[in-house]
């Protein structure tokens, strides 16, 4: 092995030169960072040869699993026709086409354009921008108010950091920007009280009329919310949650933005999470999935209603990037959503895998340390409690999630924590007995949990 590819010698080069995204550097230089080398379906190596099966799909994106040559080969022929060519200034690329086409036709017709960009926080800013340019082409230049909410995750640029509801994320950097607001999340376990989900549901929801008419509906361009919020924990609202938004929007005349770029390509075995709860998005953001993290895209779905104003009243939408649609890019989603198609992944996380998994996930809730599991498809949030008869929570909730996650890669599995709750997303191609390995291993972590005692 050669000096540059010595593991440990890496992990130093890396520590000396690269300033991590989400990261603690000081402790990242105590504890040294993981090299990961390989990946192959749901499982990757790290430079050390140990082997993680990988219960989060990269960051919730990896859904065709790791290893796909099909990718390699899409991308390298494409690499070789035409590497780059831009969207700008009225061209487009065959890939770039085709992609176009191939997202539109899964959203039953009801958004048939989509516009590109390399990332979810791209794609948030520029449906940021497009919500306020719909209303100023329809006369309404004074609609340019967006409610968002807390907890939720929207990305790591000015206007995605603003909109997600990460207090860690505004305090650095005097964020949120101007003209953005935000009401509570459908978080049950710990802010429903003494109502029933369902009652809880509503009166989450309601938050919103109320803060359109404090703002005024002239005044509010946009709602935006993830279908289930990811980053925040994996919280699914009650079943009342949605429709109530839906209404609101629809009789206070405001757009309702989806944020679908974890939800989207079949996390819920649906297409796109916005289809599972049953309501209509006016745009959707997408990424993540789109390519399966094999290359940086991501894109905003327009729906008819917005499209029309975009192409008959504007006309001339001044954005863009100049990897919009990238053909590369553009040649990998394709090919990944072809995969998905052929294999019918979508249908197999609603029907089989998912439902499987839902069981599983679910026979962990009999354990002392977990005050609820909920799931839908192949995303799941495991609420740890110290005292599950009252719902009482542990008193440093991080800690009591660290314990878990840790314990589970050092048993070879990868896990996230959100404070006291265990996230899970995996690749939609897992296998039974991986979910069974999967939740066996997440019950050594827990019963590691208990073992430790945390007030
Ligand atoms: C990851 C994520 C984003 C941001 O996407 P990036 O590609 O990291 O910029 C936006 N919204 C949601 C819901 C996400 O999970």
């Amino acid at each position: 092995m050669n000096q540059i590819h010595n593991p440990s010698n890496l992990a130093a080069i890396d520590l000396a030169h690269h300033l991590h995204p989400f990261g603690d550097m000081k402790q990242l230089g105590e504890k040294g960072v993981r090299v990961i080398a390989r990946g192959e379906g749901v499982y990757i190596y790290d430079s050390q040869g140990k082997k993680y099966l990988d219960g989060f799909a990269g960051l919730w994106c990896v859904n065709i699993g790791y290893g796909r040559r099909e990718i390699a080969d899409a991308v390298s022929r494409q690499m070789n026709e035409l590497p780059y060519y831009n969207s700008f200034f009225g061209t487009t690329t065959p890939p770039t086409a085709l992609l176009a086409q191939k997202i539109t036709a899964h959203t039953g017709g009801r958004m048939n354009h989509v516009f590109f960009t390399n990332s979810g926080s791209e794609a948030t800013d520029t449906w940021f921008r497009m919500a306020r340019v719909y209303w100023a082409a329809l006369g309404k230049p004074t609609k340019t108010h967006v409610i968002a909410r807390r907890n939720g995750y929207h990305g790591s640029t000015v206007a995605g950091a603003s909109l997600g509801g990460m207090k860690h994320m505004h305090e650095q950097g005097n964020l949120p920007i101007e003209g953005i607001s935000h009401i509570g999340q459908p978080y049950w376990y710990a802010e429903g009280g003494d109502l029933s989900p369902a009652d809880f549901g509503l009166k989450a929801a309601r938050e919103l009329e109320t803060k359109i008419d404090e703002l005024g509906e002239d005044n509010v361009a946009a709602f935006v919310a993830e279908p289930v919020q990811g980053a925040g924990g994996v919280i699914i609202p009650p079943d009342t949650y949605w429709p109530e938004i839906a209404r609101i929007c629809r009789e206070r005349n405001i757009l309702l933005v989806a944020d679908e770029v974890i939800c989207g390509f079949g996390r819920l075995g649906t297409w796109f999470g916005h289809q599972h709860f049953g309501f209509e998005a006016d745009l959707a953001p997408v990424a993540k999935g789109l390519s399966s993290g094999y290359l940086p895209i991501g894109g905003v779905l327009v729906s008819d209603r917005v499209a029309r104003v975009m192409i008959e009243e504007v006309g001339d939408f001044n954005h863009g990037y100049t990897y919009s649609g990238h053909p590369v890019c553009a040649a990998a989603a394709l090919e990944n959503l072809r995969i998905i198609e052929e294999e019918a992944l979508v249908e197999r996380v609603r029907d089989d895998i998912g439902p499987y998994f839902a069981a599983a996930w679910k026979s962990l809730e009999d354990h002392e340390v977990v005050g609820q599991a909920e799931s839908i498809g192949l995303i799941g949030g495991l609420q740890l409690a110290a005292d599950k008869s009252t719902r009482q929570r542990f008193a440093k909730p991080d800690d009591a999630g660290v314990a878990v996650r840790n314990h589970c890669l050092e048993n070879g599995l990868v896990m996230r924590a959100t404070a006291d709750r265990m996230l899970a997303s995996p690749a939609l191609i897992i296998t039974r007995s991986e979910v069974d390995q999967m939740i066996e291993t997440v019950r050594g972590g827990l019963d590691h949990l208990r073992e430790q005692r945390l007030p």
